[in-house]
């Protein structure tokens, strides 16, 4: 049997530490469905959700990889409609460790047939999130290095448009 996981995120947009743990776990499971959240808990976004899957198409045109969107449903409920029993996240700092553990405890309180993994994020991206990227780039610093080249393009299109207008 295939081993899945789904990757849950917002993705806005994909960085470094993103790449890192679909790729690492490429390892781990034969598909990984990285799946593209409107989140209930952030406000709109910077980039719009065909953006974001673009991004991540780019960075991965294997077949291993799929993308999907999911809008305004429990996790666990679409991980159940991809018939998918195992949820991967990334673990950076501390900070996020709270979050991830609650999610994790009623998710599994949710369904208790869907597992979550987690991987610590590689030493060289444990700062890097979206939203320290999308600061640094309003501001004109450097993102390169920290997220793939036609992301750190976009970024810098997307503030001088906003900086133009
Ligand atoms: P969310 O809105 O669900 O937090 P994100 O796009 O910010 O979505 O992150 C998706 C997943 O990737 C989360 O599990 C998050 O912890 C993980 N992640 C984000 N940045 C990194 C990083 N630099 N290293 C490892 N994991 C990361």
């Amino acid at each position: 049997m295939s081993r899945v996981a789904i990757y849950p995120g917002s993705f806005d947009p994909l960085t470094n530490g993103h790449v890192s743990i679909v790729e690492r776990g490429l390892e781990v499971f034969d598909r990984i469905i990285v799946a593209v959240a409107h989140n209930v808990r952030k406000s709109s976004g910077l980039f719009t959700v065909e953006e974001r899957v673009e991004f991540i198409r780019k960075s991965f045109p294997e077949e291993r990889v799929e993308i999907d969107t999911f809008t305004q449903t429990l996790l666990v409920d679409y991980a159940r409609s991809r018939d998918c029993g195992v949820i991967l996240r990334g673990l950076r700092a501390v900070s996020d460790f709270e979050y991830e553990l609650q999610l994790a405890n009623m998710n599994r309180r949710l369904a208790p047939d869907i597992e979550t993994v987690f991987m610590m994020t590689e030493e060289a991206h444990f700062y890097v999130s979206s939203s320290l990227i999308k600061e640094v780039a309003l501001f004109g610093g450097d993102v390169s290095g920290m997220v793939p080249p036609h992301v750190a393009a976009r970024l810098h299109e997307k503030y001088q448009q906003r900086g133009q207008s």
